[in-house]
């Protein structure tokens, strides 16, 4: 479309939006190009590293005018990280951006109008917020992976973790230095430690460590051990999960307890959860909370009702959901997710949920089919959203409310239009900040039966 920009050509635009990727979004004569090292409402001068037909990809050379929404990044690798893309954002900003996302997609892709869509809840202090990391251990860097690539940005500090784990990071540092053990090289797939995983939980302050291995030996283990138990007492349990498959995947299947419990436990609320080193559960602890109390506000339970939990994970919002219910049904694919969610009902002494592991798309058909009744239907999908067959059994089953959280507003969209055109009214979507200086933006909406 626009001749004059190829590879090495170099502009002035402004950003006016920013990417799913993080990019910032600048048009020339309407032609889009996705922008490295530029926030919303900077004015650059950029390069053109890369053109595609309908769009191109640039660097940033020089912020001419810095948006008066740009803020001092408060860590010292935002540039490089793949972490978190808005750094260079304030929080105010940050949050009117995905309520604006929200509403944008939901309009364009969903076609809907008449929604109340209200401010996404935010953080109070959007830092040390999450209560789980991945750290890769290449060969002489340990810390985070930059944007878009496999290398890894040197540091023992983030600002979205906790300090304690920032502690081991640096703690098994030490210990690689003072016994001469190495870290993982991609290249050649050799090399000891992949990554150091950890699980905090944010109300007993317990810590989980799991250290990935390229083969099941790790040289010193018992030293290592000795280390952790002296400087970090509250390391209740020790993983060595060994991984020797050349692949992305952070975590192999096999499990080693080296110290302590094969398992640490969360919370949310007053219900206790086991968690499972290979285990999903939710990263910001403090959110979740709200972001449940908020579906369960939308699901208007009233004690009588039964409920389908569809994508149940380790059963967290099941039970949540299970105390003002009659009965919640809920269904999970991940074998060991619906083991751990029958645990966590035997935990908290919870008897009217049953999950049943298996793909939504074969089971809320099957369930139909035996003429299963429900009263609201809950959605909590990958970032794909759902497959067609689960929005047709929906149909068919008619609840009287439809509870969908979703972690991608485009899919939400989607999946939105076509319940609309099927029955169904979508009345109430709330945006709920659960990664702040990300991109990623959750939402919890409230479906009825017109
Ligand atoms: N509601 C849970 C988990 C949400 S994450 C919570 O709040 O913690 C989404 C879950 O959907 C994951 O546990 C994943 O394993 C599961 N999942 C992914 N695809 C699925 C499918 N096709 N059918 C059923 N579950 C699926």
């Amino acid at each position: 479309m626009n001749d004059n920009l190829n590879k090495g050509s170099v502009f002035e635009t402004k950003i006016i939006d920013i990417s799913h990727e993080g990019k910032g979004v600048g048009k020339i004569d309407g032609f889009t190009v996705f922008i490295d090292g530029a926030t919303l409402g900077d004015t650059v001068s950029a390069e053109i590293t890369k053109k595609k037909k309908n769009f191109a990809f640039g660097k940033t050379l020089e912020i001419i005018k810095p948006s008066r929404h740009r803020v001092k990044s408060n860590c010292k690798v935002s540039d490089d990280c793949g972490g978190c893309q808005l750094r260079d954002l304030s929080y105010e900003k940050q949050l009117e951006m995905k309520t604006d996302k929200v509403k944008n997609d939901l309009e364009r892709i969903g076609k809907l109008e008449d929604v109340e869509i209200h401010d996404i809840i935010g953080m109070d202090k959007p830092i040390r917020y999450r209560n789980k990391a991945q750290v890769p251990v290449g060969e002489n860097h340990i810390g985070f992976y930059k944007k878009g690539s496999n290398s890894i940005v040197d540091t023992d500090e983030c600002v979205i973790q906790s300090k304690s784990t920032e502690n081991v990071i640096k703690l098994i540092r030490d210990f690689m230095k003072k016994y001469d053990v190495s870290g993982y090289s991609r290249r050649t797939n050799k090399g000891t430690i992949r990554h150091i995983v950890t699980r905090v939980s944010f109300k007993t302050g317990d810590m989980m460590v799991i250290l990935v291995t390229n083969s099941p030996k790790l040289p010193h283990k018992e030293e290592l051990i000795q280390m952790i138990r002296k400087e970090m007492p509250k390391v209740k349990s020790i993983i060595q999960n060994v991984n020797s498959e050349k692949t992305n995947l952070v975590m192999g299947d096999k499990n080693k307890i080296i110290y302590g419990h094969g398992k640490i436990i969360d919370y949310i609320g007053d219900l206790q959860f086991k968690i499972s080193p290979n285990s999903f559960f939710q990263v910001n602890p403090k959110q979740t909370q709200l972001l449940y109390e908020k579906a369960l506000k939308f699901a208007g339970l009233k004690g009588n009702e039964i409920v389908f939990d569809i994508y149940s994970g380790i059963g967290s919002l099941s039970l949540f959901l299970s105390k003002k219910a009659k009965k919640v049904y809920g269904v999970e694919v991940v074998k060991e997710a619906v083991e751990d969610a029958n645990e966590n009902a035997e935990l908290n002494k919870i008897n009217n949920v049953e999950f049943f592991e298996g793909t939504a798309e074969s089971i809320l058909p099957k369930l139909c089919e035996e003429g299963e009744q429900a009263d609201v239907v809950v959605l909590d999908p990958p970032r794909k959203g759902c497959e067609v067959e689960v929005l047709d059994s929906i149909i068919k089953l008619a609840p009287e409310k439809v509870v969908y959280i979703s972690c991608n507003p485009s899919t939400l969209a989607r999946d939105l239009k076509y319940l609309s055109e099927n029955g169904f009214v979508v009345k109430e979507v709330q945006p709920v900040d659960m990664f702040a200086g990300s991109v990623h933006v959750e939402t919890v909406t409230l479906i009825e039966k017109k």
